[in-house]
């Protein structure tokens, strides 16, 4: 009987399994994961279950049930210690098992702060698994001083839920703006001007010197010499994809693991598919880091191991929660020379509409189900507006659609 075998049991490794069965596979499936607890989403971490309004049995995928009842083995726990492509096998736990084809849905790792500047102090947390959060949680009691290192999403994310907790926040982002990184001046604009309205210390261009504390963080010093004492740190300064497997396996890495339209890597036997992933798009290569192609790439990975013939064409989109904003983000935002802003219909709604000349690229909607919906459509579609028609109030955007 085929086995098939994935390593990575997040949300790309339990899309890929579950795809297997439904289109048919039925030959032997092992899921091993490394963390303890079933397949999960990690979205919530830093929004709904690190505020404590998400239970855990919500945060699972699947019931355990399911993959009993699927007959796919779950082996949890268990790290994956290296792979031999010429043989089909791979080592977990001292233990040989031999494949058919073999995925790597290895997610990616989080960046440390280095010991030599206070990393390893108790007390400094990141924000990537269920034990992190779980660790930190009881740190958020309102009026201590948590300060956040990394203004992207996740930093964000954490800092608005540490405010809503009436916890004292302060931020530093190192590049000129938070959010630099990954979307426009404007997006930065909208969401500093939300977190200082409640209370949040944002310092950009401002780096952390060093950690310290006996033990235990007690105090910071910035890039500027300011010192802060500070109760606890988060560390929000991006990750890596988790590659060293694929890479001691000698697979070709291209900023994650190289793989070809289809999720296959250098070797024909094993793919690979979510954060770990590098694949073609457009006439380059992306690696995204989200949910969505999490869950896409890896099911179009079960059915290229099943034969047929599916190329993975990625519909980048994304989202974040900070307190009562909801921003949905369609498209991909490199290379845009001009951003065109458009108030939504309701109180507090706006969007920001990459361009680059006449071509839409990407839309950050923040409130504004429908200009993400429409925008998604729209760059799926291929589909340029007029930048004028998008900043006009009276433009209708679903008659775009259309024209
Ligand atoms: P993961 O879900 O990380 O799974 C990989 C798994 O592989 C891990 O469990 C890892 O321990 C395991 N593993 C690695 N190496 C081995 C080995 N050698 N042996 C055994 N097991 C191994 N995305 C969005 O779209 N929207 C959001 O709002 C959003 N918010 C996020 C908030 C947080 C706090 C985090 C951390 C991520 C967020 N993301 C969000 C990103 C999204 O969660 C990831 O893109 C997604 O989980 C990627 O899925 P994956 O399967 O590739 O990796």
């Amino acid at each position: 009987m085929s086995h098939i075998i994935v390593v990575g049991a997040g949300q790309a490794g339990a899309s890929l399994v579950a795809k297997l069965r439904t289109e048919g596979f039925d030959g032997k499936i092992t899921l091993i994961g490394e963390e303890t607890a079933p397949p999960y989403q990690r979205p919530p971490l830093s929004k709904a279950y690190l505020m404590g309004e998400m239970e855990l049995s919500r945060l699972y995928l699947r019931p355990e049930s399911f993959y009993t009842d699927q007959n796919i083995s779950l082996r949890l726990g268990a790290h994956v210690d290296s792979i031999d492509p010429a043989n089909k096998t791979l080592t977990v736990n001292g233990e040989t098992l031999a494949y058919d084809q073999l995925a790597l849905t290895t997610g990616s790792t989080p960046r440390h702060l280095p010991a030599a500047i206070g990393g390893a102090l108790g007390g400094v947390y990141v924000v990537r698994g269920l034990t992190d959060v779980d660790a930190m949680a009881p740190e958020f009691e309102a009026g201590r001083h948590v300060l956040i290192v990394g203004g992207g999403y996740i930093g964000l994310e954490a800092a608005a839920v540490a405010a809503k907790k009436g916890l004292k926040v302060t931020l530093v982002e190192m590049a000129d703006r938070i959010l630099q990184r990954v979307a426009s001046p404007e997006t930065s604009d909208y969401f500093r001007a939300l977190h200082t309205s409640h209370g949040v210390k944002i310092l950009e261009a401002t780096g952390l010197k060093h950690l310290t504390g006996e033990g235990r963080v007690t105090a910071a010093e910035l890039s500027d010499g300011t010192q802060l004492a500070v109760d606890f740190v988060i560390i929000g300064v991006g990750i890596a994809p988790a590659t060293a497997l694929a890479e001691s396996a000698g697979l070709t890495l291209d900023n994650g693991i190289m793989t070809d339209a289809q999720g296959r890597t250098s070797d024909p036997n094993i793919w690979a598919a979510g954060d770990c992933a590098s694949a073609p798009y457009r006439g380059t290569r992306i690696r995204l880091e989200s949910v969505p192609n999490a869950i896409d790439q890896a099911e179009v990975v079960a059915q290229n191991m099943m034969g047929k013939d599916v190329n993975y064409i990625a519909k980048p989109w994304f989202w974040s929660d900070q307190y009562d904003v909801k921003l949905q983000i369609a498209g991909l935002n490199t290379g845009y020379d001009h951003i065109v802003t458009r108030k939504g219909d309701k109180e507090g709604a706006v969007s920001f509409w990459y361009y680059k000349g006449q071509t839409l690229l990407a839309v950050d909607a923040a409130n504004d189900p429908r200009a993400y919906m429409i925008g998604k459509r729209l760059i799926e579609a291929g589909k340029s507006p007029k930048p004028e028609e998008i900043s006009n109030p009276v433009t209708d955007l679903k008659s775009l659609m259309t024209a």
